[in-house]
């Protein structure tokens, strides 16, 4: 039988408690044995959110996490009563969002089972938000569930992580990576292998990548310019080109979702929706939805510069393995040629010089600098012989 769990990759040791967990909800009303909070850590990609979605499900599905149901269906969606999923997009999560967020599930859930909130980003609360948070977790005897998600366990408020129970989720290996991809998105073996590889145990990128041709074409291009920047300007070039190329990659993502959401809030005002109260009604919230859908917009074309860099800092540590003498671990197995010509030409010390500054334009931009003039200065230091 098919199974919400089924999709956490190389997740085993966290997927035998969180099944246990659901057992144990459903001894009876006593619901002593069942933890009311949980914090799920875990580095990007390896599945937290997926996995506190899963177990979502599985604790409302009247067959403990089919997949198939109405319940379980519904609750992935964001369409079940009982099952509230916090995804924020902007940097913090304000007190206010919490108790608007309390107000609504101070109801008993309506299904009589439990109360699902699964809370994304946990590591944004700002300290008020935490606060007020902490006296719902805290509060006795409720049908709450608690899932909060964050990077590691650091993030997350002592007072609020002492009282959750925490589940650490690993990077999948890249083997468990191919594995999935082969047997349950139907790739061919040989793109299941290279798309794990280049995005290193990153299960939503490697999906991604080997769904997307125009993903792989743009990474093919990024990959070429440490080959290319022989001169000033073509280092400018190059910044360009990559930051061309990352926001392309992002407003195509973007713009087919942002429709979508549109379409359904109108549907959703759209249903018994008569008379000009509601034509106003529908015209703000519209203006809010698209508010949210810039700084969101802003957020991906930042990620997706970033996702460049990391693919671009591949070949400069595919250049420090052949160097080291591991040439059969590298990450750009179609690009062995020009890896190997690149190591004969630099030094060591030059190879790790670019790594650290590759990292370091990601530090700049993640504090926000300006992408362009970040990209340009990097791409200098990478042209420098
Ligand atoms: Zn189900």
């Amino acid at each position: 039988m098919s199974s919400v769990f089924d999709d956490l990759v190389g997740q085993e040791h966290i997927i035998d408690i969180l099944k246990g967990a659901v057992a144990a909800s459903r001894q009876g009303s006593d619901s002593q044995e069942m933890t009311h909070a949980w914090v799920f850590t875990g580095p990007p990609g390896s599945g937290r959110s997926s996995a506190a979605v899963a177990f979502a499900q599985a604790l409302i599905c009247p067959n403990q996490g089919c997949g198939t149901c109405n319940e379980c269906q519904s609750a992935a969606t964001g369409g079940h009563p009982d099952v509230e999923v916090i995804r924020t997009e902007g940097l913090s999560i304000k007190v206010e969002e919490i108790r608007e967020l309390l107000t609504r599930v101070a109801w008993a859930p309506s299904m009589g089972g439990w109360r699902v909130v699964v809370m994304e980003d946990a590591d944004r609360l700002t300290e008020s938000a935490a606060n007020a948070l902490l006296k719902a977790i805290e509060e006795p005897g409720t049908r709450t569930v608690w899932l909060l998600c964050a990077p590691t366990l650091h993030d997350v408020l002592p007072t609020i992580r002492s009282r959750c129970r925490h589940l650490q989720l690993r990077t999948p290996s890249i083997d468990a990576v191919t594995q999935v991809l082969i047997k349950r998105e139907k790739v061919s073996p040989a793109m299941a292998d290279f798309a794990a590889r280049v995005s290193q145990g990153h299960i939503g990128r490697a999906r991604h990548f080997a769904a997307n041709e125009s993903v792989r074409i743009n990474r093919k291009v990024i990959m070429q310019l440490p080959l290319q920047i022989s001169s000033l300007a073509a280092a400018f070039q190059a910044a360009q080109t990559l930051i061309d190329l990352a926001t392309e990659e992002a407003n195509t993502a973007s713009e087919t979702r942002d429709e979508k959401e549109i379409e359904k809030l109108q549907e959703a005002y759209g249903k018994g929706a008569n008379g000009r109260g509601m034509a106003t009604g529908v015209a703000k919230a519209v203006k809010e939805l698209e508010k949210e859908q810039k700084s969101r917009a802003t957020r991906m074309v930042r990620d997706s510069i970033d996702g460049a860099l990391l693919d671009l800092a591949t070949f400069y540590r595919d250049v420090m393995m052949v160097q080291a003498g591991d040439a059969g671990l590298i990450i750009n197995a179609d690009m062995q040629t020009e890896v190997d010509g690149y190591a004969s030409i630099i030094s060591a010390h030059a190879a790790v010089q670019k790594m650290s500054a590759i990292l370091e334009a990601r530090n700049h931009l993640a504090m926000n600098a300006a992408p362009l003039v970040t990209c340009e200065a990097l791409m200098c230091e990478l042209a420098r012989k």
